[in-house]
This record gives C-alpha cells, sequence and structure tokens, in this order.
C-alpha cells in the first residue's frame, strides 16, 4: 500500500522543452494528452446508468416480497442463464448496457436474503442507506489502512466502533476494527489473546519457542467452526481445543469447563482462551458469560464471546441478562452483517485492552510512513490496504439510532417467539427449541403425532423434514436452513430481517405444513402408512 516515492511523478522534461515548446511538440494523434480510456465514463452517462441502477434496485425492493425468495434453478440453469462458462472478452461493451444487464441477470438469479421470507442461516438483508454508503465508500475510496489515506474515514470508523460498543453496553475505554465478517472478528480476539497472555515472545519464536507452555483452548461442543481454523492456522493443532458439553438449554457446561481446566493444569498445560457464545448458531443458545469471566480471573485466562450472531440483542429490552455480560468480556465479535442489517461484508471485533490489536498485529515496515498520533488501522488487524466498510454501518446508526435499533430487534425476537407459538399450536407441525430470533420446528403428518419418538417413526421424520427443506428451496415461497438438535433434524427459522412481519410468519407456517404433505405423500414408506 504506502510505499515512500508513489507519489505521481512529474511528467519527464524532453531535452529544450519551455512550456510552449511542449505544446508544439503535441500533435493530434497524441492521445496520451487528455487521454481517455476504455474505462472512461463520461458525466452524462455515469449519471444515466447510476440513475437507472437505482431504479431498478429501488423496484425490486418494493416487489420483492411477491418474487421467489431463491431461484429454484439447477447449477445448469444457473450457469446457462449467467453466461458463466464464456472466457475472457477480448474487446469491451458499453458500460450503461453492461449495467443494465448485469443488473437483470442478478435479478433473476440470486436468493434474496433481503426478501421477507428469508429465514435461513444468519443472514440479513441490506439496510437501503448502507446499499448507499458503500457505493458512497467506493466512489471516495479511501484506503483505511493508514489515517493519512483515509482522515476522515478513519475517523468514521473510530466512531462506529465506539457506537458499537455503547449499543451493546462494551467499554468505551476499549478499541477495536472492522472486519470482513463475524470469523475474522473472533479469530483477531484469539490472535489479541495469545500475544497477551502467551508468557514467551510467541512473535518471534512461534508456538515451540523457549518457555512456552502447550495452550489449552474451550469452547462449547456447538461453536462455529471457525475456532478449528484459527488453532490450525496459529499451529496449536486442533486437538488443543477442549469442546466443552452443553447443557438442557445448549449452553457449555460450567462445571465440566471447570474440571478440563484443572486437568489440563494438572497435566502441565497453560489454559488461555475460552470462548463464550452470546446466540449460538443452531439454537440462539447464550452461555453463562458471568461464570465464564469468574473462572478466567481465577486461572489468567482470557475471555472472548462469540457474539456473530447475537450480540447486538444485548441493546435489546429482552435481552437476557447473561447476555449483558458480554461486557465484561476481554475480546467480543460481532457482525454488523447480521444483526445490524448491514450489506456485506461487516464484521467487528472489541477489545478492552486498546494495546490488545496493536500488540498483536503492529510490524512497521520501513516503507511506511505513519504517525503514530492517530490510529492506522493496519496495526490493529490483518488487511494491510482496507477498504471503508465503515460508512454504512455508521449511517445505519444514524439513521435509526440506538432506539430504532432496539425496536428492530426486539421486533425480530418478538416475531421469532410467536412463529414458536404458531408452530406449538399447529396440528401438523412441531415446536422445538426459542432462542433470541432462531425457533426451530419440524414437520409431522398428523397420523404419526401418536407415535413420535419411537425409533422408526423418528427416523423417517428426519428423512422427511430434509426432504421438506429442499422443497421449500425449490419453491421459492419461503427460505429456512435446518439444525440437527440429538439425533434429530429439525427446521430452523432466523428472523434477522428488519422486512418480516406477522404475515410473513403465519405464511411460513403454512408454507411448511403444505410442503411437508407434498413430500410425505411421495416419500413415506410402506411399514409407516
Ligand atoms: C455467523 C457466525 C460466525 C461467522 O461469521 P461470518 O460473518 O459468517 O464470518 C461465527 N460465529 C457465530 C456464532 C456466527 O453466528
Amino acid at each position: 500500500m504506502f510505499p515512500e516515492g508513489h507519489r505521481l511523478a512529474p511528467r519527464t522534461r524532453l531535452e529544450g522543452d519551455t512550456p510552449m515548446g511542449i505544446m508544439e511538440q503535441v500533435t493530434m494523434t497524441d492521445s496520451l494528452r487528455g487521454r481517455t480510456t476504455p474505462l472512461h465514463m463520461d458525466a452524462d452517462a455515469f449519471r444515466r446508468a447510476g440513475h437507472r441502477l437505482v431504479d431498478d434496485l429501488a423496484d425490486l425492493w418494493d416487489t420483492i416480497g411477491e418474487r421467489p425468495v431463491a431461484p429454484g434453478k439447477t447449477l445448469d440453469e444457473i450457469r446457462e442463464a449467467m453466461g458463466s462458462q464464456a472466457g475472457l472478452p477480448e474487446e469491451g461493451m458499453d458500460p450503461e448496457a453492461l449495467l443494465a444487464e448485469t443488473t437483470r441477470l442478478l435479478i433473476d438469479n440470486s436468493t434474496f436474503n433481503g426478501h421477507p421470507r428469508f429465514f435461513g442461516y444468519i443472514t440479513a438483508g441490506p439496510a437501503p442507506i448502507g446499499v448507499l454508503g458503500d457505493f458512497l465508500a467506493s466512489g471516495i475510496n479511501p484506503n483505511v489502512g493508514g489515517w493519512s489515506l483515509s482522515p476522515g474515514a478513519s475517523e468514521i470508523e473510530l466512531q462506529a466502533i465506539r457506537w458499537i460498543s455503547e449499543l451493546v453496553g462494551f467499554p468505551t475505554s476499549g478499541r477495536g476494527i472492522l472486519t470482513s465478517g463475524g470469523q475474522v472478528a473472533n479469530m483477531l480476539g484469539f490472535w489479541a489473546a495469545r500475544a497477551a497472555i502467551a508468557d514467551w515472545p510467541v512473535a518471534e519464536r512461534g508456538m515451540a519457542g523457549e518457555g512456552s507452555l502447550p495452550l489449552r483452548v474451550y469452547t462449547s461442543a456447538g461453536t462455529h467452526h471457525w475456532l478449528r481454523k484459527v488453532v490450525d492456522l496459529a499451529g496449536l493443532g486442533t486437538d488443543s481445543v477442549r469442546w466443552i458439553p452443553t447443557d438442557a438449554r445448549h449452553r457449555m457446561d460450567i462445571r465440566v469447563l471447570r474440571s478440563r481446566i484443572e486437568e489440563d493444569v494438572a497435566a502441565g498445560a497453560r489454559p488461555f482462551f475460552v470462548v463464550g457464545t452470546a446466540g449460538s448458531v443452531g439454537t440462539g443458545a447464550v452461555d453463562q458469560l458471568p461464570e465464564i469471566r469468574s473462572l478466567c480471573d481465577e486461572f489468567g485466562m482470557w475471555m472472548h464471546v462469540d457474539g456473530a450472531y447475537g450480540a447486538f440483542a444485548a441493546a435489546a429490552s429482552s435481552a437476557p441478562d447473561d447476555l449483558r455480560a458480554l461486557s465484561s468480556a476481554d475480546s467480543v465479535a460481532l457482525d454488523p452483517h447480521k444483526w445490524l442489517y448491514a450489506p456485506l461484508e461487516a464484521g467487528c471485533t472489541l477489545v478492552r485492552d486498546p494495546e490488545a490489536l496493536p500488540r498483536a498485529f503492529s510490524y512497521n515496515p520501513d516503507y511506511f510512513h505513519m504517525s503514530s498520533e492517530v490510529t492506522n488501522f493496519y496495526e490493529h488487524g490483518i488487511q494491510n490496504s482496507r477498504g471503508f466498510r465503515a460508512l454504512k454501518v455508521w449511517l445505519s446508526l444514524r439513521q435509526a439510532g440506538r432506539q430504532g435499533f432496539r425496536q428492530m430487534l426486539d421486533d425480530d425476537i418478538e416475531l421469532a417467539r410467536r412463529f414458536h407459538g404458531i408452530a406449538a399450536e399447529h396440528e401438523e407441525l412441531e415446536a422445538f427449541t426459542q432462542g433470541l430470533s432462531i425457533t426451530t420446528y419440524r414437520y409431522v403428518p398428523r397420523d404419526l403425532r401418536a407415535r413420535v419418538g419411537e425409533a422408526e417413526v423418528e427416523t423417517y421424520l428426519s428423512a422427511l423434514n430434509e426432504a421438506v427443506l429442499g422443497r421449500l428451496e425449490r419453491e421459492g415461497r419461503a427460505f429456512v436452513s435446518n439444525a440437527v438438535l440429538g439425533e434429530r433434524y429439525l427446521l430452523r427459522m432466523c428472523i434477522v430481517n428488519f422486512r418480516t412481519g406477522q404475515e410473513d410468519i403465519e405464511a411460513l407456517a403454512e408454507i411448511s405444513a403444505e410442503a411437508g404433505r407434498a413430500v410425505d405423500a411421495e416419500l413415506r414408506p410402506g411399514p409407516l402408512r
């Protein structure tokens, strides 16, 4: 990014040049003077193409609920429609036609997480102001790796991080950074912990340096796969992770956690990193964060909270107290592209100790000329050049304010709770867990209701619901994903969606039951008829 001497060099002067002389040498054929390039768009063309794009997106959002959630096409059909097998074009084309064509192709071949009946995974639709923010951000194009390349943008990122801290109740005396997403945000928490806790110079000597102890990591069995990746990348190896079983409420079992830590200490290892989950992916479960804090204090460990899904719910009035205790963590990972409804990509790491990130990430190559008075984000994370992803987050925090976000979070949670009630009442649905804005449920044919729990019936119900999920995706009327609890394959709906309303959760119950009936008619084995 910032090598010195990369400033635009003055144009080399030719022998005998005078300002007049240069003028005279220019002929009509000197295409490098007043150069136009194949990427040029004149102001009018840019305006026309941009206005049309804005119109197309406004129309899309206006009618999105009437469209299929997913295109329901096969791989071959998508490739065919997108022309994605064609080679690199030798020659260019008109940018306005190109943009219009691409807009249409993407509208026809996308899964819409902004659809009011999108309930899959944990994926939010983009807030319109965030979409415009991304447009503005790339128009200005600051490199938010170094302050001098992005003065205004760097300050907006710092402010966005402080506002996120205020929103979830994390101390604003800490620091943070925006990342590509929750996975990387979690990984930064891990590296900050490793740099802070290892008693030997781990950056220089590595994991097996003199005086090193085998580091041990603790997390609940349901933790997202980011942890495996980071311990592998950091050279600890996945065997260093202690997967702690969960209790009846899908929370990390604190008594087992304590005994695993004690065993590791007795064996000469160094317990150093505990991940508390603030909203698990499968069921929205929240670990007992206050108890985790106490254990971390007792054993000198770093407390990290994976709040990629649930941390923002700490701002909701219905937030459980255990969730609010994320304020006591050493680091927290959050995901503005989930429950702050930011367009992809935007994750965020918060750390309590302002030095924690630079301790892990600050290298100063001699070709960087950076002031230490200001925040240079390349010293706080793994990226060097960085985009202005803070803008979309900052704009939506300003547009909705704390109260606006509290309302949206509360409503999403309330709708997921109501869906649990609807599924529990429904004659062909069975409701399971309800945590934050995630509800699990399944389709059960009326005549098998009385036999739920029998091994043969359970096996069939799992296969049936897996097929229901596939059918829902093909039909495109609603999009859900799944959870596996015990041996049971369940449907799982999650609302991080400011477009979803009561009518959509009522529709989801009926759509699920209809798909269930249709699949059951095709799939039921003879002995269960
Ligand atoms: C989504 C999620 C992640 C990963 O975040 P990405 O934004 O997909 O990188 C990690 N942990 C939890 C709990 C999540 O919900």
